[in-house]
């Protein structure tokens, strides 16, 4: 058994055809997970669908309307960039619904992963990039709607910005800002902005020359440059996450482990190693354990071209946990 729990259903499988997000994905992770003994059938728990109410916490009544009457525009279903149907509706719900229960967990065990989940592009009233709902905001403030936490911050490690939890967490009224790789001042700057009026601190570690074209400012942004390789994005991960565990006390980190920053992606333009990501996923854990904070793992992308890269990166983080965890 592992020390922690894995938070998965089969129908996270996203029904979207054949299309550059493997919706298969899930499954295989869960199949290798068992195959390869890292983890055994009994380690894995079932979410129910978020609830309406839980979704309304961060999506507007008339977006949350839209999809569930199929009323979603054009323009609207294009920007999503996936094709919208009932059942992909219900897959992002039960998605969601992953997330708070892995939340929830991770708060009484140290840490738990959901096998899915970190839909970051998806914003209060719209769909991006392959996401629909925000699981990782749901999470976030049921965890704080039931008073189980007051401040949380997110890492999100996919190659891409976290535009939608950026604009869902930002402080309102504070103007953004954004740091450039390796800026101590501009990092000391931003977090200084955000410490005043915000309950969420976002992480976002991400390619600059990628989508989302227009990146809304994270409480913290590092924009990495083109294909820069395993040690470079080590110590950028963690000079980010010592400014930000310095500047905020979280109760509980929600780490999005995009398995999109490897070298061999079709949608990003980084040069990172298999092992690089998987060292990835040791700090982040090593620097939450050390200083007592519960993890919480979603998924968010992975585009490699070898589909089973991306399963193994994806598994590879389960692995690292119970390294970290285990001992
Ligand atoms: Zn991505």
């Amino acid at each position: 058994m592992l020390p922690f729990k894995l938070v998965y259903s089969d129908d996270y499988f996203l029904p979207i055809g054949s299309h550059v997000f493997p919706g298969e994905k899930y499954k295989r992770i869960h199949d290798q997970l068992i195959e390869s003994h890292v983890a055994e059938p009994a380690d894995f728990f079932s979410p129910r669908p978020a609830t309406d109410q839980d979704v309304l916490l961060v999506h507007t009544p008339q977006y949350v309307h839209k999809l569930k009457t199929g009323t979603l525009s054009a323009r609207e279903e294009l920007e999503m960039e996936i094709p919208y149907s009932p059942e992909l509706v219900r897959a992002f719900w039960l998605a969601a619904g992953g997330s708070i229960l892995a939340a929830d967990y991770a708060l009484n065990e140290g840490i738990a992963i959901s096998i899915g989940g970190g839909f970051h592009h998806a914003f209060p009233d719209h769909g991006e990039g392959f996401c629909m709902l925000n699981d990782i905001a749901i999470a976030i403030r049921c965890m704080q709607r039931d008073e189980k936490i007051q401040r949380a911050m997110t890492v999100d490690c996919d190659v891409h910005q976290g535009n939608g939890t950026a604009v869902i967490f930002a402080p309102s009224g504070v103007p953004g800002n954004r740091a450039g790789m390796g800026s101590a001042a501009n990092l000391h700057d931003m977090a200084r902005v955000r410490r005043s009026s915000s309950d969420v601190f976002t992480i976002s570690l991400h390619q600059e020359n990628n989508y989302p074209a227009f990146k809304p400012p994270s409480s913290l942004d590092v924009n990495l440059p083109d294909g820069i390789e395993d040690a470079d994005y080590l110590a950028c991960l963690g000079n980010a996450m010592s400014m930000g565990l310095s500047r905020v006390q979280p109760e509980l980190i929600c780490y999005v482990a995009g398995a999109d920053p490897y070298r061999e992606d079709q949608l990003g333009g980084l040069s990172l190693s298999i092992a690089g990501l998987k060292a990835r996923d040791t700090l982040v854990f090593q620097l939450a354990k050390a200083q007592g904070i519960p993890v919480m793992v979603t998924y968010a992308g992975g585009y490699a071209r070898n589909i089973e890269d991306t399963i193994t990166i994806h598994s590879n983080t389960v692995v690292a946990a119970k390294e970290v965890f285990g001992s």
